[in-house]
């Protein structure tokens, strides 16, 4: 990859990365164009496909993650991607068994709220395969999505912080009909629970109603996001959290502009959603 990348730069095309995990839908593909329009004419546009283990807790789905490698090639040539990067578990993290893989990349500050509180070794797997990713392909730009917008933000902070040579491109949530954000992780949910994804989006869109009428305190939109899940069967709030978009950091006066997310559990999937108020 390291030599390919080299050679695409020697040729003056720009390199344009979508890093996922497969299992590709619509969202992803969003990137894809994204990714086209920084790449320029005659630019090359990389997609890692890659489920990384090391941004998985132990106890997590990492191999009931959901796999489609034929479908997900396919999806990348009709979506005009010049080259899919499918490293090996080996290749990425050499020396695990033995123990010699001993280095990786920690952002400690946005890191910690939200996903990073609920999911401690998380983003220190995400930064770490993150650069490991962009070493390895060495774009011009790399695009992710806000709907895993801490991610972005985390990824970013990174990219500012190391002199990654990098622009971070963030694009829009894409979501289905019924305004559930695209996930692969939607894959896990039963015919019954599907309806109940929902939940986020409307806590969402709650909030979006209470702050067009004005500023309110946290607290008391927390509660009612709280009891808005909480009507749905099977599903439980894991966090919800309002702040400043960049900083990350919690606001206590909800306005106009201020970020909130959160994450549900419906059954034993576990679904993110965040968006602008
Ligand atoms: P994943 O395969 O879930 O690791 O996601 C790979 C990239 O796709 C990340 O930058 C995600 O934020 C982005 N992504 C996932 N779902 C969506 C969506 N519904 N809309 C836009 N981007 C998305």
């Amino acid at each position: 990859m390291q030599r390919r990348a080299r050679s695409w730069h020697r040729d003056g095309l720009r390199i344009a990365f979508v890093p996922t995990m497969g299992y590709l839908h619509e969202g992803h593909i969003s990137l894809v164009h994204e990714a086209r329009k920084r790449a320029g004419p005659g630019g090359i546009v990389v997609v890692s496909i890659y489920v990384n283990p090391t941004q998985f807790a132990p106890t997590e789905d990492l191999s009931l993650y959901p796999r489609d490698l034929p479908r997900d090639l396919f999806l990348c040539r009709e979506a005009g991607v010049d080259a899919a990067f499918l490293p090996s578990d080996a290749s990425m993290y050499p020396g695990e068994e033995t123990g010699q893989f001993s280095t990786y990349v920690v952002e400690d500050r946005l890191s910690r709220g939200m996903e990073g509180a609920s999911r401690p070794t998380h983003f220190r797997g995400v930064t770490t395969i993150v650069a490991k990713l962009f070493l390895c392909v060495q774009p011009d730009s790399a695009v992710f999505g806000a709907k895993d917008w801490q991610q972005a933000q985390v990824v970013r902070r990174m990219v500012q912080n190391l002199n990654f040579p990098i622009q971070v491109v963030v694009a829009p949530t894409r979501r289905d009909v019924d305004g559930v954000a695209l996930s692969s992780r939607n894959k896990y949910l039963s015919p019954e629970e599907r309806p109940r994804a929902v939940a986020l989006v409307r806590s969402l869109d709650l909030c979006r109603k209470a702050v067009r009428r004005g500023v309110v305190a946290a607290p008391l939109l927390k509660a009612r996001v709280r009891k808005e899940v909480s009507q749905y069967p099977s599903a439980r709030l894991d966090y919800v959290e309002f702040f400043d978009p960049e900083s990350l950091k919690p606001v206590r006066t909800v306005r106009r502009g201020s970020h909130m997310a959160l994450a549900v559990r419906v059954g034993a999937t576990r679904l993110i959603d965040n968006g602008r108020l």
